[in-house]
């Protein structure tokens, strides 16, 4: 029989362990999805409101509790867990407010006929998460998906059971139909029969590339719709005439959040002759200074990496940048503790073909890259398979606009600013970051059918 089961990777130490769904039960789980989806495809868009806006106060309620399940169980900072849970309020209350007009049928004067686009569900949705996010993840996809009248089944990291069952339980407690949001507990290599299951109707994947190709060839062998939000090596371009101070400051952030586990975290600092010292010089003194430890034991600034194998694998692409020729000026050893925790690390001028140069590396390690003027940092910034997020700093607000909006190939570019998520925007990314989009009203629409309708003026 097998189990899934988490491990705090602070102490090693096993969490929780369940008896993992069999093939069959999982099957069960999507028809029961299905059913419930049949009667809530027309339950009005007010009641739905109602619901989700239920779902938001579950979290508010639970807020602490299941801050510390994430960070028992992938290693997350307290206070980062709270504010994760914060986000996913707003974005059941954004759906909850703004579903109904979204989705709203559109009027076309077809010479006299009258032309409308319905927006119609598509039925169960299959939803395979990540842990770094366990609940912003799961939340961005389900508040849409379920305002819009689909279903949802949720396949999450092997590593999280605790938080899947929480959020199936937040849907359950705030009144929502019995079976429209249901956690598989299954592995990675049972996703291809869900996804096969002639109910499922699309399938969203936020995670790892190959995990991304693996789930678009299953699709595409059964022609089901899918939405991929895969890695980055997001590019942050430093131009000459920045400030740095202001620079520094958010790179340090972006790269840090959750322990440097975000897919748009900034990864390579790509800085323009002029100002590359005193951003070296700065960015080294911001990572000398952080802290690490585990999340219950302190307020500490980076928790341990989620699991030992992704902490080892980081500090191999350390290891490999620093023999092909990269400064590794703070941190690059692993601490003599227990635990997956690794230090926060600059790597400076990563020679092209290492890690560093353009590899995601998903952890707290910076690569700060030189380069002579603009024209070299957006040729060194595209030169990448991913498309995620980026960033350029710059006091020409005007250049930063036309960077970002016309040269960076990227799903996403902040001036002066790191990219966030924000419910109100469009998020996904372009090349190996996947496709498709999540959030605003671009992501509510990737989950139905625009149908049109004709209808006679009159008989
Ligand atoms: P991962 O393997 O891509 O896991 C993400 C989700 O996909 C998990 O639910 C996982 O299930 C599932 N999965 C894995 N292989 C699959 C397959 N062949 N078919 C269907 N589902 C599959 O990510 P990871 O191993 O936890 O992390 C490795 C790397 O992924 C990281 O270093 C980072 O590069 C990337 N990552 C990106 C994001 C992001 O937000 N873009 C988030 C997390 C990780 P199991 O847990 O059961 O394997």
């Amino acid at each position: 029989m097998s189990t899934i089961s988490s491990v705090n990777p602070a102490t090693g130490e096993p969490v929780e362990s369940h008896t993992a769904h069999t093939p069959e039960q999982a099957a069960d789980l999507v028809d029961r999805c299905h059913r419930a989806h049949r009667d809530w495809r027309f339950v009005p868009f007010a009641r739905r409101s109602e619901l989700m806006r239920g779902a938001a106060r579950q979290l508010d309620q639970r807020r602490d509790d299941l801050a510390r399940t994430m960070a028992l169980e992938m290693g997350k900072p307290l206070a980062q867990g709270r504010t994760e849970i914060d986000k996913c309020k707003w974005v059941c209350e954004y759906y909850a407010d703004n579903a109904e007009r979204f989705l709203a049928t559109e009027q076309r004067d077809l010479d006299g006929d009258r032309g409308l686009v319905v927006h119609n569900p598509l039925g169960v949705v299959l939803a395979v998460m990540p842990w770094n996010f366990p609940f912003w993840q799961v939340f961005r996809f389900a508040a849409p998906a379920l305002m819009a009248g689909n279903g949802g089944v949720l396949k999450h990291a092997s590593n999280v059971p605790g938080s899947a069952l929480a959020i199936e339980e937040v849907f359950r407690e705030a009144g929502f139909p019995e079976d429209i949001f249901r956690t598989l507990l299954i592995g990675g290599r049972d996703v291809r029969a869900v996804i096969e299951h002639p109910l499922v109707r699309a399938v969203t994947l936020t995670g790892s590339t190959p995990a991304g190709k693996s789930v678009a060839e299953n699709a595409g062998r059964v022609l089901k719709k899918c939405v991929l939000e895969l890695g980055g090596s997001d590019p942050y371009i430093v131009l000459g005439d920045a400030d740095v101070e202001l620079a520094v400051q958010k790179c340090v952030a972006s790269r840090l959040i959750n322990t440097g586990q975000s897919c748009i975290a900034a990864k390579r600092f790509i800085v323009c002759e002029p100002a590359f010292e005193e951003f070296e010089r700065r960015y080294c003194e911001a990572f000398a200074a952080k802290t690490w430890g585990d999340p219950l034991e302190g307020d500490f600034d980076l928790g341990p990496l989620a699991r030992q194998d992704l902490r080892d694998e980081l500090h191999d692409q350390v290891q490999r940048s620093i023999a092909a020729g990269a400064r590794c000026p703070v941190g690059g050893e692993i601490p003599d503790h227990r635990g997956a925790f690794y230090p926060a690390t600059v790597l400076c001028e990563s020679p092209e073909g290492s890690p560093g140069y353009n590899e995601e590396m998903f952890g707290p390690v910076a690569s700060i890259l030189r380069v002579k003027d603009a024209d070299q940092a957006i040729e060194v910034a595209n030169d990448s398979i991913f498309g995620l997020g980026s960033a350029v700093f710059t006091s020409d607000l005007a250049e930063g606009e036309r960077i970002a909006s016309q040269l960076i190939e990227a799903g996403a570019c902040f001036v002066n600013d790191f990219v966030k998520s924000d419910p109100r925007m469009p998020f996904g990314g372009i090349k190996e970051s996947g496709y498709g989009r999540e959030l605003s009203d671009h992501g509510i629409k990737e989950f139905l059918n625009i149908k049109t309708v004709v209808v006679p003026a009159s008989s």
